[in-house]
């Protein structure tokens, strides 16, 4: 059984981006960059006014106050106009500085009177000038590949010309669900029958991740179908079963993924949940055989399959962030494993402390749902003790935020 790191750093290993496509700068928001990206021109391409006022010669303020003549006025987007000594040209936010100028003289600052301008207040050399590339220079390289475009890189784009970018594929992600107890949501359940609130878990989850899902029809308990499906399934980038891990008689998931040629590079992990994680690679693709309960295949997917797809993507920050937490209460925990304790997250005093949501079993799925963190517990520790610090996987870090932040 290896460690919760030893299985997160082979399946980190293990996966690669995919290949690029070229969309629409809107279209590229929320996804990672394949290409590094160089401006060929100056933002902005010419130096203007940050504030509505006269350009100047700075020269000119020496003695106050100044008296200049106004020549002319500059709305933004006009361009040309020149100053020369003793005289002030009226300037609007963003419009050119003309030539001769090297200073802005706010309005608020100013007297007008007739074709002339008292400054009283001289400011200093070059105020309220916004220099030519003060954003971006041509040439320089503003965002690296594997960088997230979020909407401040859609403008950046957007300034530097880019209509287009290159950005990574996102994987399609094969959902597989085996058991001969499921049923589809809107299915009557007869008794023994379970709904299949995997596969709609999963596919919620990549979504979110940045990736495709694609749910595959539910495998029957046997080899014969458990293998086809995953024949079928390796059509995907990525390929997620749920189910039929563990030691079960009608457990034929490793089996079926053995037979397909699946390299397996792991079987069961020191943790709970989700000991009797699988993991394998066939001809580039992760297979991750998740354990069937609902809470044990939705972590698994969190700490191990969420950051392959992230890479996968493209993305270079592939992990969930994680906060440092003062637990609320005691916490017993099985000794020997990593423990990933489900819990809410409250801020008291300027601290963010964490209670357990309740009932821990693998099978609990509100666990998750009334709660966004886990609480990593270590595997060498039996009980993390009330007032102790600890570390939390932040599964959304919204949540909780329904005070204002100012
Ligand atoms: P297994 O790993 O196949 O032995 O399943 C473990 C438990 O998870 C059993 O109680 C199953 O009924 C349940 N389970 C398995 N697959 C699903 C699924 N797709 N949706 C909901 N529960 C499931
Ligand atoms: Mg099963």
């Amino acid at each position: 059984m290896i460690s919760v790191r030893e299985a997160l750093d082979v399946v980190v290993r293990e996966v690669s981006p995919l290949g690029a496509e070229r969309v629409g700068i809107v279209a590229a928001g929320g996804r990672a960059l394949a290409e590094e990206v160089r401006s060929g021109r100056d933002v902005p391409g010419t130096a203007n006014s940050a504030m509505d006022g006269y350009a100047v010669r700075h020269a000119d303020l020496t003695d106050l106050p100044a008296r200049l003549r106004v020549v002319g006025i500059a709305a933004a987007g006009a361009v040309g106009g020149r100053v020369n000594a003793g005289e002030a040209l009226k300037i609007m936010t963003g419009a050119p500085i003309p030539a001769g100028a090297d200073t802005v003289v706010r309005v608020e600052d100013t007297r007008a009177d007739g074709d002339l301008v008292e400054i009283g207040v001289a400011p200093a050399a070059g105020a309220n000038v916004r220099g030519a590339g003060e954003d971006v220079r041509s040439g320089d390289a503003i965002l690296s590949r594997g960088r997230r475009v979020g909407p401040a890189e859609v403008g950046l784009l957007a300034s530097i010309g880019r209509a287009f970018v290159l950005v990574v594929q996102r994987p399609r992600v094969a959902i597989l669900s085996t058991g001969n107890e499921l049923v589809e949501a809107d299915d009557t359940v007869s008794p023994g029958q379970v709904v299949n609130s995997n596969a709609y878990t999963l596919a919620a989850a990549v979504a979110e991740a940045g990736a495709l899902p694609v749910i595959l029809p539910i495998a029957r308990d046997s080899l014969a179908e458990t293998r086809a499906a995953f024949r079928e399934a390796a059509r995907h980038d990525a390929i997620l079963s749920t189910g039929g891990v563990s030691v079960g008689d009608f457990d034929y998931v490793k089996a079926a993924m053995d037979e397909v040629g699946v390299r397996r590079l792991f079987w069961k992990v020191a943790q709970k949940p989700g000991k009797p994680l699988t993991f394998g690679m066939l001809e580039g693709r992760p297979y991750f055989g998740l354990p069937g309960n609902p809470v044990s295949s939705l972590v698994c997917f969190e700490l191990y399959a969420r950051p392959a797809l992230r890479k996968m993507a493209g993305f270079e920050a592939i992990h969930l962030p994680t906060a440092a937490v003062t637990l609320g209460e005691d916490v017993k925990k099985a000794p020997g494993l990593t423990e990933f304790i489900r819990c809410r997250i409250e801020r008291r005093d300027g601290r963010l402390v964490a209670t357990s949501t309740g009932s821990q079993s693998s099978g609990v799925l509100r666990s998750m749902s009334q709660g966004h963190a886990l609480v990593i517990g270590a595997a060498e520790v039996s009980r993390l003790r009330a007032g102790s610090g600890a570390r939390a996987i932040l599964l959304d870090p919204q949540a909780g935020a329904t005070e204002p932040p100012f």
